[in-house]
């Protein structure tokens, strides 16, 4: 099956931590990363940091791997491209304010999770008034989007 997967964008990687507020201080100080609203479906403790347009995800629990996602406009043509390659995969909806997020999830042959997502569907909600880099800051349409939040940040920079 030649079928072009219909990724966008690496849209997080994920790490399994043992203290996700050590974690989060690490990536905040450290790497500049901004504390965002996770949705409130999980049941496990975890935590979603933001900026430099990639997402880092942190998870205390142990039925979950580090894994890393690609955001993807066609999630049903990636199913089917797996299952035609004979790919197991799992799946999973996130939800938040009545947003849906699909999730899958499989391995590459070494065992390395991967996971395909619509996470772009959430909105990124900083915790704090920290300000974050965007990509490709003189996009038109972020522009458009952000408006004058995007001209402060780029006068931060
Ligand atoms: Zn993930």
């Amino acid at each position: 099956m030649s079928l072009t997967p219909p990724l966008l964008n690496l849209n997080h990687v994920s790490f399994v931590v043992r203290s996700v507020s050590r974690s989060v201080k690490f990536y905040e100080e450290v790497l500049g990363f901004v504390s965002v609203k996770r949705p409130s479906s999980f049941k496990f403790h975890g935590a979603w940091l933001y900026n430099y347009g990639i997402g880092i995800h942190l998870l205390q629990c142990n039925s979950l791997e580090n894994h890393i996602s690609f955001q993807c406009s066609d999630i049903y043509l990636l199913k089917r491209k797996l299952e035609g390659m004979g790919i197991e995969y799992v799946t999973a909806v996130v939800e938040e304010s009545g947003i849906e997020v699909d999730q899958f999830f499989f391995h590459d042959p070494d065992g390395y999770m991967v996971e395909i997502c619509n996470c772009d569907n959430l909105p990124v909600i900083p915790l704090s008034s920290c300000p974050m880099k965007f990509p490709y800051m003189k996009d038109p349409m972020l522009s458009s989007l952000y408006g004058d939040k995007l001209e402060k940040l780029l006068t931060n920079l």
